[in-house]
């Protein structure tokens, strides 16, 4: 394994990353750089020349950027533009295998599947035939879990699943340990999804109580279950099932019981749903936010996003026709936490909270203006008879904030809503080497204001100790300083769910986000978390405590 080598005084690497991820992912045969790719792109997508000017300053600018899959294939063979698709699974053997046929398609073009096992009867129940018993969510899901990983062979980004359980079903316990062993169902995440009713019954404390009359298990040790699985290693997930639906702008045609992989879109069975993202980083000029830019750029994505559904290419019938109904789109947001640098102001502060929720409101109202305006000139989603809303729209939802895990190092800022993770870290290798990096907007703040020397030993400083809080000479850093650069470990928990709080008030679908913890957290925080996350109104969410796992992608200097 080639170790990082942290050479004091180079450059911050991520041009090298983002050089790396653009030859290793995106750029097709003849294209040499971002510019090839954004052509090939805008010229896919634009229906007019105008549109094609538009579309394509938008991705060049980066100041919006399509999600991986929309930049991987438009204009190619395959043609298929969305991460994120619910394919149901239902309890016949004919049924689970045409899902996996499913799934397997839309992996190898690079999308993401999420799937609610509920249908499937509990492990031992008799089978259909009356012949052996069935083998339950959990065997499935192993199953699942293997044809991804064969899968992965064909495409070009290894495959995601999300994969959830109804907190009333019979083999939730045995769900929820099924990640325990490190290493296990590495293809999927998993969650389970928790009505008001079982909250509510935790809230008030009433743990003793019978949840499953026929397995008898308690709320308590339900919930004690979850706890513990997030405590030892951040999963399951949890999402509130009837906070999703109470945003479920077409209830006539089901309820909604799965999400994507990361979980911020909340799909019907076999909807898919394409991405992009404005980065909030460009959306600052001369230290103010130009909200005319944010206003115009979403107006701009949502058109663009809108095209995408119909050239998109689908990997069967059955979704074509369940997107085309609603034709949802995810506009989402990235680099908030670089916005807020450039502002100066503290992600842990209540300018911050203000700040988030009136992005996400004139994202959305964009959005929403921009998406009534397309159905005046090209008519509604089809089932908008059948919907809430009360004027002519094209789409049935339009905003939702993705993990912008690899489109955020492309467009150089802070991925999605999150925190930086540290200012100075390495990050696991993409293809086959590793770099130190270094925040850029850390290095234009301290480099220019330290000696080489002192700037230098900040960096192996927070190499080391992943954080510059503790550091005591104010010649270095100052308190103001510590204030603004506290990074994700820096951020109590609490803080990490109101933001996303702020940005769900103005969401439709949902977000992406990780809640962390200290390594020291005690799973009574744990419990405390996922009460205020339900009350705060959030739809979902995923905790993570540091070292919890031994595997992950932003590592300070554990082994990777
Ligand atoms: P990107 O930055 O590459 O556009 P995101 O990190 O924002 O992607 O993820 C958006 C969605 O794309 C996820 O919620 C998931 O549905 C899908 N996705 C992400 N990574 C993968 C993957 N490796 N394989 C399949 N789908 C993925």
């Amino acid at each position: 394994m080639g170790e990082a080598v942290f050479m004091p005084g180079t450059g911050n690497g991520l041009d090298i990353l983002e050089a790396e991820i653009l030859k290793s992912r995106y750029l097709r045969e003849g294209e040499e750089d971002w510019e090839d790719v954004c052509e090939r792109v805008a010229k896919a997508i634009a229906s007019t020349p105008e549109e094609y000017v538009e579309f394509l300053n938008l991705m060049v600018s980066k100041i919006f950027v399509p999600s991986s899959p929309t930049i991987m294939n438009a204009g190619t063979v395959s043609g298929q533009l969305s991460a994120c698709f619910v394919i149901p699974v239902e309890d016949s053997i004919e049924e689970i295998f045409d899902s996996l046929k499913t799934a397997a398609l839309i992996q190898k073009t690079g999308g993401g599947t999420g799937f609610n096992f509920s249908n499937i009867r509990p492990d031992g129940s008799p089978s259909v035939s009356g012949v052996g018993t069935a083998s339950g969510p959990v065997a499935l899901i192993r199953l699942f879990n293997e044809a991804t990983e064969i899968v992965k062979q064909f495409g070009r980004r290894r495959g995601a699943n999300m994969g959830i359980l109804d907190i009333s079903h019979d083999d939730v316990n045995p769900f929820i340990r099924a990640k325990r062993e490190e290493g296990k169902l590495s293809n999927f995440n998993i969650s389970v999804m928790v009505p008001d009713s079982f909250m509510r019954l935790v809230e008030q404390g009433n743990m003793d109580e019978i949840w499953n009359a026929k397995t008898g298990a308690k709320v308590g040790e339900i919930f004690s279950e979850i706890v513990e699985g997030i405590w030892r290693n951040g999963e399951p997930g949890i999402l509130f099932y009837d906070r999703i639906n109470r945003d479920n702008f077409t209830p006539a045609l089901g309820d909604i019981s799965a999400t994507n992989p990361c979980g911020e879109e909340p799909l019907l069975p076999f909807e898919s749903c394409n991405l992009g993202s404005i980065n909030l980083s460009l959306i600052v000029e001369d230290g103010k936010v130009n909200w005319d830019s944010l206003r115009e750029t979403a107006g701009k994505a949502v058109r663009f996003l809108d095209n995408e559904i119909d050239i998109n290419v689908y990997p069967v019938p059955e979704i074509e026709e369940a997107t085309g109904k609603t034709r949802k789109i995810g506009l989402g947001i990235m680099g908030f936490h670089d916005m807020l640098l450039k502002l100066g102001l503290p992600y842990d502060s209540t300018e911050a909270l203000g700040l988030a929720e009136k992005i996400m409101e004139q994202v959305t109202y964009s959005a929403v203006r921009m998406s009534r305006k397309l159905a005046a000139e090209k008519g509604t989603f089809p089932e908008y008879e059948n919907s809430i809303w009360e004027l002519p729209i094209r789409n049935a939802t339009l905003t939702a904030i993705a993990p912008t895990g690899t489109i955020s190092i492309l467009a150089g800022c802070s991925a999605g809503i999150e925190p930086v993770f540290s200012w100075v870290y390495r990050r696991a290798r993409i293809t086959g080497n590793e770099f130190m990096l270094v925040h850029p907007l850390f290095e234009a703040h301290f480099k220019p204001k330290l000696p080489e020397s002192s700037y230098d030993r900040l960096l192996e400083h927070i190499y080391t100790r992943g954080t510059l809080q503790d550091i005591t000479d104010p010649e270095i850093v100052d308190e103001e300083e510590k204030k603004l650069f506290r990074s994700a470990l820096d951020i109590d928990w609490k803080t990490h769910i109101d933001i996303q709080a702020a940005f769900q008030r103005h969401c439709h679908a949902g977000i992406s986000k990780t809640i962390n913890m200290p390594q020291k957290a005690r799973k009574d925080d744990i419990g405390k978390a996922l009460v205020y996350a339900w009350m705060q109104g959030l739809k979902g969410l995923t905790i993570y405590r540091t070292e919890s796992r031994q595997r992950v992608v932003l590592s300070l200097k554990s082994p990777v």
